[in-house]
């Protein structure tokens, strides 16, 4: 394929989405094709020659449609909503197009510039505390994860070691393996499946806490456990709270249980996956109240601010401790800005080395809708 079939085709396909999401809800929105439909369809093997463009996108009505769940028909009501606009999908074609990879800002300055002014733009609609804001403070700031299940899983990594080091600091005898053994973390037991995932893959003990009535923590619930494990010689260190728990939407009270937190030297990160758009609007922001005692705190657009899976925004409020807990430097990714303090590298901030240009959509989408059409969104 040359340039000018590109343009052409390209054209083509934008009308094939554009008339897609248009009549999507004339598509049933859940297939009732049998396990393994799809083999059968297509041949065994990778063609040896060339094949048509033509011939391909006819195979996308006959092969992929039919066994497509339409996420975005009105008549979807399973899971969480998926986001979705036209701007971000504009968006995610240019990001495309660019291709880069930005794991350091030498890699591609305005992709970690723009991510990390978007995430600032984001934190503000969110009213989050000086201190998450890269821009005003400085010893915070967000970052651009997949999903919530990343972002969960950096926190407590990132909690983890921030817990060895305290205690080695105190007691340099306890190996690191001593000290793992001994770390427990909480969450609600009305938590994500991911949160307890997080702790799976992190190697340590997760207990859960009980809720009250309205499916809620209550700071006197974690204390409770909390004083009963230390009394045992375990070291609490991480607390994940969930602002719209899955199975209900309840709302862990984070005034008491972050005070508890702060003083117990427990990292408390907030998982808002789903409710978290609603913050933007004021008359729902006194849900996030008692977000100044968290360590981080997270959220996905993806779900319900009108951009295109995949986009889950991380906020810290030390940078340090995030950077701190994974940093590598291998003579092949450095660059002479990195030692200057002023540039992000946020392959410190992620599991994967390679990121996509993910905050492109988020410009689109906050310039197209104003802070005003987003509060709308939310609102309808
Ligand atoms: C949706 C959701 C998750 C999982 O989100 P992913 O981005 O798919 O990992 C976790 N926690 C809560 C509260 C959620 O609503």
């Amino acid at each position: 394929m040359d340039a000018a079939e590109f343009r052409r085709r390209g054209k083509e396909m934008v009308d094939y989405v554009a008339d897609y999401l248009e009549n999507i809800e004339n598509r049933p929105v859940f297939s009732d094709i049998e396990p393994g439909y799809l083999r059968s369809l297509i041949p065994t093997e990778a063609p040896l020659e060339p094949e048509n463009y033509e011939d391909i996108i006819k195979d996308v009505e006959r092969v992929i449609m039919p066994g497509i769940t339409h996420w975005h028909s009105p008549y979807f009501f399973a899971y969480f909503p998926a986001a979705s606009s036209y701007p971000a999908l504009l968006a995610d074609m240019l990001c495309g197009a660019i291709g880069c990879i930005g794991f350091s800002w030498a890699a591609s300055p305005a992709c970690t510039e723009l991510e990390t002014v978007m995430l600032d733009w984001l934190g503000k609609m969110l009213q989050l505390p000086e201190s998450f804001i890269a821009g005003t403070h400085g010893s915070g700031g967000g970052v651009i994860q997949g999903t919530a299940s990343e972002a969960t899983l950096m926190s407590l990594l990132a909690a983890r070691c921030k817990a060895i080091r305290r205690v080695q600091a105190v007691n340099s005898t306890y190996s690191e393996s001593d000290i793992l053994g001994k770390l427990v973390a909480y969450t609600s037991e009305q938590a994500h499946s991911s949160v307890e995932r997080a702790a799976l893959i992190g190697g340590v003990m997760m207990k859960k806490v009980p809720t009250d009535n309205n499916y809620a923590v209550r700071g006197e619930m974690l204390k409770g456990i909390m004083e009963k494990d230390k009394a045992a010689g375990l070291i609490p260190f991480y607390f994940c709270a969930t602002l719209g728990t899955t199975p209900s939407c309840a709302f862990d009270h984070i005034t008491e249980l972050g005070p508890l937190c702060n003083k117990e030297n427990m990292w408390m990160h907030i998982d808002a996956a789903y409710a978290g758009s609603a913050f933007i609007c004021p008359e729902f922001r006194p849900l996030l109240n008692g977000i100044e005692f968290a360590d981080s705190f997270n959220f996905n657009p993806h779900k319900w601010l009108l951009i295109n899976f995949d986009c889950s925004a991380l906020w810290v409020k030390k940078r340090t401790d995030i950077i701190g807990a994974f940093k590598m430097e291998p003579l092949y990714l450095k660059h002479e800005n990195q030692e200057s303090g002023l540039v992000t590298d946020y392959r410190h901030w992620q599991i994967p080395l390679g990121r996509r240009f993910r905050s492109l959509k988020l410009w689109f989408v906050f310039r197209m809708y104003g802070l005003q059409g987003l509060q709308a969104h939310i609102r309808k």
